[in-house]
Parts: structure tokens; sequence; C-alpha cells
């Protein structure tokens, strides 16, 4: 464990005999010690300084020690500040209010010196335990979301992976039959992958994965479209409320990110960079028909641009 700071407490008290044997006794036991002769003053000091604790004298002129923990205890800057009374009064109702305004504790005048200490660090301690726990609630919070970002990713290309591909489009189709709008899907192959992988190895073959990932990312825009491992070498885009039009554009797009790279492929039979064969398709979705019907669309037009020669944009509206 490391040595904490010395705490530093405020004292507030409108008699300056009062806070003078607190100063005195707190400062030899080795704390921080700030003092405050008024409620105004309190309240300041806390707001600047932010004390771990503060010791509250109940009767003061001008705002008294219950306003003033009031104040304290409705800023969000001072709010979380332990704050125990320290007063003449004895009357049971003014406990029940003190406790009822936030302080954590009471302490009776005449006190005695030990009892303040034991008091002063028990409420430091759960303050500190509760700043702890606090911490740990925030960085599993932190954690959480990493995990769950961490499982909707393909490891290798960052792009959503194949489980989340899936939640993504039965999401949107389900959205598309309610509003009946659009929804386009863009199947993307890289041509003689294969032959890629085979001559410069598989390293290589992973680089060239996360660049075409790259590429296809930064033609996609939109905030709700999604970007996804398809499996191997293939990749998809779903594009919500998107016609065809729209979607062929985005392929565009692709090609010519892609074309911008320059990645060599030597062994290659269509062009002398790495490039992409890619199928188009879209439907507004219909309760009788099912998202695998669009993503049979996309791969038709995709053998059709494979057959067609590579690396060529071909769509499929359905009605061919
Ligand atoms: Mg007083």
């Amino acid at each position: 464990m490391t040595t904490p700071l010395p705490a530093t407490l405020l004292i507030v008290d409108d008699t300056p005999e009062n806070i003078a044997v607190l100063f005195t006794f707190l400062s030899g036991q080795g704390f921080k010690v700030l003092v405050a002769e008024t409620g105004e003053d309190a309240l300041e000091n806390a707001h600047e300084e932010q004390p771990d604790l503060i010791l509250l004298d109940v009767l003061m002129p001008g705002i008294d020690g219950f306003e003033t923990c009031r104040r304290l205890k409705s800023d969000l800057s001072t709010q979380e500040i332990p704050v125990i009374f320290i007063t003449a009064l004895s009357d049971t109702l003014d406990k029940v209010k003190a406790f009822k305004l936030g302080a954590v504790d009471y302490i009776t005048k005449p006190f005695q010196q030990e009892e303040v200490l034991a008091r002063v660090n028990t409420h430091l301690t759960i303050r500190r335990l509760q700043q702890e726990l606090q911490a740990q609630k925030a960085a599993l919070e932190q954690a959480n979301l990493e995990l769950q970002r961490l499982a909707t990713l393909d490891s290798l290309t960052k792009v959503a992976n194949r489980r989340r591909l899936d939640e993504y489009l039965q999401r949107e189709w389900r959205r598309g039959v309610r509003e009946q709008t659009p929804l386009s899907l863009i199947l993307c192959d890289i041509d003689y992958f294969k032959n890629y992988n085979d001559n410069y190895g598989h390293q290589a073959g992973d680089d060239c994965l996360q660049q075409v990932a790259e590429a296809i990312s930064k033609a996609v825009k939109r905030p709700g479209d999604l970007v996804a491992r398809y499996g191997g070498e293939e990749f998809t885009v779903i594009l919500p409320h998107t016609f065809l039009e729209g979607a062929n554009q985005v392929a565009h797009f692709i090609q010519h990110n892609l074309r911008e790279l320059k990645i060599v492929h030597s062994h290659s039979s269509v062009d002398e960079y790495v490039t992409l064969s890619i199928g188009v398709a879209t439907m507004v979705p219909h309760p009788q028909k099912t998202p695998e019907q669009l993503v049979g669309m996309a791969d038709s037009a995709l053998y059709e641009a494979k057959k067609q020669g590579r690396n060529r944009i071909v769509l499929n509206d359905g009605l061919k």
C-alpha cells in the first residue's frame, strides 16, 4: 500500500478558542488543517480546497451549521465530503436533523480529543474505501465495454465479425419491414486471394486483408452503415435506407480506395494490383421474405462479377 497524502480537514467554528484547540491537536496528529469562522467562508473554502472532511459547528452567526451543511450537500463539488457536526447542543431532534441533512456523525461539546480523532479517522477511512470502490466500479465498467466491443470485432481486420453482421442484418431487416425503406448489401471478394497467400505467405495475406478492410471502411461514411468480415477474403457492407444507386456509389468508392493503395499482386490474372469483385443487392424488406434472400441476391451478383472477368461491380435489384 502506498502512503496516502496527509488528509485535509476543514474546521468551521465562530469561536476562535475552539478553533485553536482543534487546530493544535489535529495538526499535531499530522493532518493538514484549514479553518473558517463563518458558514459562508466554509462553503467557499470547501469548494476551492476540497478538504477530505469537515468539522462543522452548529451555532454560528450568519448561516448556521445546518444551513451550511445543506448547501454543501446540494453542491456537486462538495456533496461527497463527509461532515461531522460539533456542537454544544445535545437535543435529540437536532441530531436527527443533522443526519437528515447528510452529516455522517455528531460530536457534542465538551469533547475529548481522542474521540474527535477516532471519529475523524473512521470517516476518512470510509470515504477512502468508497472512493476506491467507485474507481474499481468505473474500471470494471470500462473493461466490460471493451469486452463487448472485442466480442463483436474480427480480431485480424478490426471490422465487425460474422456474429455482429448476422445480428445487425436481422435488426436492420426488421426495421426495413416496419419502415418500408430499402436495405442494401454489398459483398466484396478479393480476386485471386489464394494465389496471393500461396506466393507472398500468410503474413502478407493478413496484411492484405487488413488493408482491404480499411479501404472498405473508408468508403462507408454513415454511422448506421456496417462493414463486416463475412469470412475468409470476403467482406460485407450493410447500408440501411439505401437504394441500389447509393450502394453502387459506395461500391465504386471501395474500388477507388483499394486502387489507391496499389497492393502489388503479380499472381493475379486481372491486374498488377489487388482487386475486388463486388456484388450489390437491394430489397425493401418484406415479412414474406428473409434477409438470407438479400444475401443470396448479393451473392449471385458477386458470382456474376467473377464470371464476367472479376475486378468489377455487378448490381442486382431482384428484377432480372
Ligand atoms: Mg458556535
